[in-house]
């Protein structure tokens, strides 16, 4: 996901561009803008955690672009291309290096397993919009 900060300062292309150019293939992309329960839901394993109630606010404070990316070893591949939570501690290159402001508002959201990346594809993409 493209997180809303991102969107707000026009970096969905370049990021995308980073992303395709990496090896990724989209199977199924979307503009759209989460509401404070979805953004809850998605977030929902962090529900006890200090800042939660910051995240759902942020998370649903703007556009975002969901996508469906596939490549081997996609997960680990995709979180070395984004970086650390925090963007202080992303190794150069990164695209929470180059776009991110702080560990709240991190430009982009990755899968953390092959599980949680098939829970959060049915998330925002029905059979009908993979390709
Ligand atoms: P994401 O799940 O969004 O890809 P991540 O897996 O790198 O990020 P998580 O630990 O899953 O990090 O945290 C989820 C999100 O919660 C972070 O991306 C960030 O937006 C927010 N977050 C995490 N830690 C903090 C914090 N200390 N203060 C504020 N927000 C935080
Ligand atoms: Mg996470």
């Amino acid at each position: 996901m493209i997180k809303p900060d991102a969107t707000q300062k026009g970096y969905s292309g370049a990021i995308l561009d980073q992303i395709i150019k990496a090896g990724f293939s989209v199977k199924a992309m979307k503009w759209t803008r989460l509401t404070k329960e979805q953004a809850g839901l998605f977030y929902e394993v962090h529900k006890e955690r200090p800042f939660y109630g910051e995240l759902v606010d942020f998370m649903s404070s703007g556009p975002i672009v969901a996508a469906i990316l596939e490549k081997e070893n996609a997960v680990a591949d995709f979180r070395k291309l984004i970086g650390a939570t925090n963007p202080a501690q992303a190794e150069d290159g990164t695209i929470r290096k180059l776009y991110a402001a702080s560990v709240g508002e991190n430009a982009v959201h990755g899968s953390d397993s092959d599980e949680n990346a098939a829970i959060e594809g049915d998330f925002f993409f029905s059979k009908l919009e993979r390709f």
